[in-house]
């Protein structure tokens, strides 16, 4: 052991002053930084180098194993892609570039569904094909359904603003909460006390009698037990309610007052709590309704995925559907016309297990009925009865939000100002 250690000192010291005088070619290095989708195919970035050596080298991709461990190859890229300042700091490299951006078609993709991503840097020096860093971190893309029904996916967590908030996303929930191994848990912004209490015509005969924050907290209860079933995993926390669109850029500030430190950094810490494998929020875009504190519970969400030491933006999904009237019916947009990289699901023709078999949709107008302050029976009615295209609930997980949406920012935009009743001037 000491004879090692003396000989790892002694190699030290003459790599030292050998590479004072040549210089000598390093290891592999580098980074993988973002898998997405992109028109069907899937898109892995990153950087990599042999460090100390002013030249770009190619790059491997393998999936479910590194190529030591049987892993299938995928892909071959040259990392010659213009590299900023830093990466080139830590290759100890001068202006050379070492960026490199895999589009493995869809059929390549396909056939490697959820499988780790391992990426090796060819060393063309003599040295060793080492994997980069996050090598086995990033998992080919799966739609978030099946990623959601996997062994491997324990904790499902939603985070919104308001009551009534999950019903856009109930049929993903009723077909996952309940599988054996899963918990769902729910966590939102304030109780949205500051909305409407239906009373009559099947509305919530406690209105008027109850304050409408203890109303929608008890009805919230009622959801969550019927969709999750153990009376647990919820917290409504206790938020100002009750923005117009153009205050949008304060709410943020105001919730801060309702915590000790910031609001971003108590949603954080309760993420840190429950560790999920996997979250869904409210697109910051819009929010469904352009519900202002849809949209900032959204992007609080998204800054703090993007920070975070454990969740990867692939687990982390926003819901891209806005809300349509269609005549007198109510329900979602073909989200997927707006956001080409959207998953989608049919909850007109989705059956779920574990509720008797019913249709996804028919799951969804159960859930609208645990709040019937805000859904009398004319609103559920004009839910229940939405013809079947606008059944449709559509997903993209953060990693593909933020690589592909930026051209569709305007048209999202747009809708939220041209809507009532949280656009500008209402
Ligand atoms: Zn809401």
């Amino acid at each position: 052991m000491i004879n090692k250690k003396i000989y790892m000192v002694m190699l030290l010291i003459f790599l030292g002053l050998f590479s004072s005088q040549i210089s000598l070619a390093g290891d592999v290095k580098g980074h993988i930084d973002e898998v997405f989708e992109r028109n069907g195919n899937t898109i892995i970035r990153g950087w990599a180098c042999v460090s100390s050596i002013n030249a770009s080298i190619y790059v491997h991709a393998y999936a479910g194993a590194n190529y030591w461990n049987n892993g299938q190859f995928m892909a071959s890229t040259f990392a010659n892609k213009y590299t900023e300042g830093a990466v080139n700091q830590a290759c100890g490299t001068s202006a050379v570039w070492h960026r490199f951006e895999f589009n493995i078609n869809k059929a390549i993709a396909d056939s490697h569904k959820d499988k780790l991503i391992y990426i090796h840097g060819i060393n063309p020096y003599g040295g060793a094909n080492l994997t980069i860093g996050d090598s086995g971190r990033y998992r080919m893309p799966i739609d978030p359904l099946t990623k959601m029904k996997s062994s491997r996916v324990k904790k499902i967590l939603w985070v919104a603003a308001h009551p009534d908030d999950e019903i856009i996303i109930s049929p993903l929930l009723g077909e996952v909460c309940k599988m054996p191994g899963k918990s769902c848990s729910f966590v939102l912004a304030n109780s949205g006390y500051k909305g409407v209490c239906y009373k009559d015509n099947g509305g919530n005969s406690n209105c008027g009698q109850l304050s409408n924050d203890t109303i929608r907290r008890m009805e919230m209860r009622a959801s969550v037990d019927y969709i999750e079933g153990t009376g647990e995993n919820l917290e409504i926390h206790h938020t100002k309610n009750g923005f117009t669109a153009d205050e949008i850029g304060i709410i943020e500030s105001d919730w801060n007052t309702s915590v000790t430190g910031s609001y971003k950094n108590y949603i954080k810490n309760k993420i840190n709590e429950v560790k999920p494998d996997i979250i869904i929020t409210h697109d910051p875009r819009h929010g469904t309704t352009c519900h202002p504190e849809h949209r900032v519970i959204g992007d609080i969400v998204y800054r703090i995925v993007k920070e975070s030491p454990f969740m990867i933006r692939n687990d982390a999904y926003v819901v891209t559907n806005r809300r349509v009237v269609v005549g007198d019916k109510i329900g979602l947009d073909s989200a997927n016309t707006v956001d080409p990289s959207n998953w989608q699901y049919n909850a007109n023709t989705s059956r779920l297990p574990y509720f008797g078999n019913i249709t996804g949709w028919n799951f969804l107008t159960n859930v609208v009925s645990k709040h019937p302050s805000q859904f009398n029976a004319s609103l559920r009615y004009a839910i229940a009865t939405v013809p079947a295209e606008n059944r449709r609930i559509s997903l993209q997980s953060m990693a593909n939000y933020a690589n592909t949406n930026s051209a569709n920012e305007a048209i999202h935009e747009k809708w939220c100002a041209d809507y009532t009743p949280y656009n500008n001037s209402k």
